[in-house]
């Protein structure tokens, strides 16, 4: 089994600038590419600040934030990731997209110990492993959960052509990012968002046809089903947009229109409300 010294990190926005970070922090050099400008700038000021956080409360030291974000390159290209051994994918959840960045790594990485990671919330790792050719066996699904610093799970999905090398390789990677790997089978949504993201939609639906008030039913669910957050809530800060496209990803991918993304969400996001990322979702996001 080699020894992940570089990681490299597609997409610098709110998942993939979390996992830049806890690699660096755990000692990974970590090189992290995104293709639209600003997005490092925003990537490197959230760094500072989430890290920021965890030396005032006394959980990391000074010395550890600076060896850490010394650790964490931003790079304008592709071809820059050339000296990776394992790549975590976390940009837009489109598979289109995600499969062309696929077929691109593939052709680039082609040694034999480079796994392929995707940080997909629903799309079939399947389906992004075929888009890899011959490397398939590498390509593997490596679900974070937001915010990716202090959340414990990563949910490891297998495709059907990764290799057992490569699933077992992932859990001890996702172990030495701190985190709690659990496994599960390439299913439209996976578990999480097969049973989370039909509940959000619902609470979407709830609001759209006047049950409640956003607040209220946030507060209902969370006082009555004791969640830290309401499902509205929680939505805009997964991101408006990221709910629809799961939700298109389980009407297709388990052929069924219940999991169509209600109207009303996909008119927020239409209007540019798309949640704590854009300063407006469901709920005013002050300070963002
Ligand atoms: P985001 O919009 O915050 O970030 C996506 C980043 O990808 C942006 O910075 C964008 O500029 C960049 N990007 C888009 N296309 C690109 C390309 N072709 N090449 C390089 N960079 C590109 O989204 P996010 O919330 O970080 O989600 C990223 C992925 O993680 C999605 O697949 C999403 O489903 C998944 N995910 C999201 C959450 C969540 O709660 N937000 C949780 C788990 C998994």
């Amino acid at each position: 089994m080699s020894d992940t010294k570089t990681l490299a990190v597609l997409g610098a926005g709110q998942m993939g600038g979390g996992i830049a970070q806890i690699a660096a922090v755990a000692g990974l050099n970590v090189l992290v590419y995104d293709a639209f400008p600003g997005a490092a700038e925003k990537c490197q000021a959230t760094h500072k600040k989430s890290l920021g956080k965890f030396v005032e409360k006394g959980k990391l030291a000074q010395g550890d934030m600076d060896a850490a974000l010394g650790r964490v390159k931003h790079v304008t290209s592709l071809d820059a990731l050339s000296a990776a051994d394992w790549v975590v994918e976390a940009v837009v959840e489109d598979a289109k997209v995600k499969k062309d960045l696929f077929t691109k790594l593939a052709a680039m990485l082609t040694r034999d110990e480079v796994v392929l990671a995707t940080n997909t919330s629903s799309i079939s790792i399947t389906e992004i492993a075929t888009a890899a050719g011959a490397a398939a066996p590498r390509v593997v699904g490596m679900h974070f959960f937001n915010p990716v610093p202090l959340m414990a799970l990563v949910e490891v999905i297998p495709a059907m052509q990764t290799s057992k090398d490569v699933t077992e390789r992932t859990i001890a990677l996702a172990t030495k990012l701190g985190k709690t790997p659990l496994k599960a089978n390439d299913r439209a949504g996976f578990v999480s968002n097969r049973v989370l993201m039909p509940m959000i939609n619902e609470a979407f639906y709830a609001w759209m046809e006047g049950v409640a008030e956003p607040e209220a039913i946030d507060g209902i669910m969370k006082l009555g089903c004791n969640f830290p957050m309401g499902p509205l809530r929680l939505a805009d800060f997964i991101g408006l947009d990221t709910c629809v496209h799961i939700m298109n990803v389980l009407a297709e991918g388990l052929n069924n229109d219940r999991y169509r993304a209600c109207p009303l969400l996909k008119q927020l996001v239409t209007a540019g409300r798309l949640g704590d990322k854009s300063g407006r979702g469901v709920y005013e996001c002050p300070g963002k």
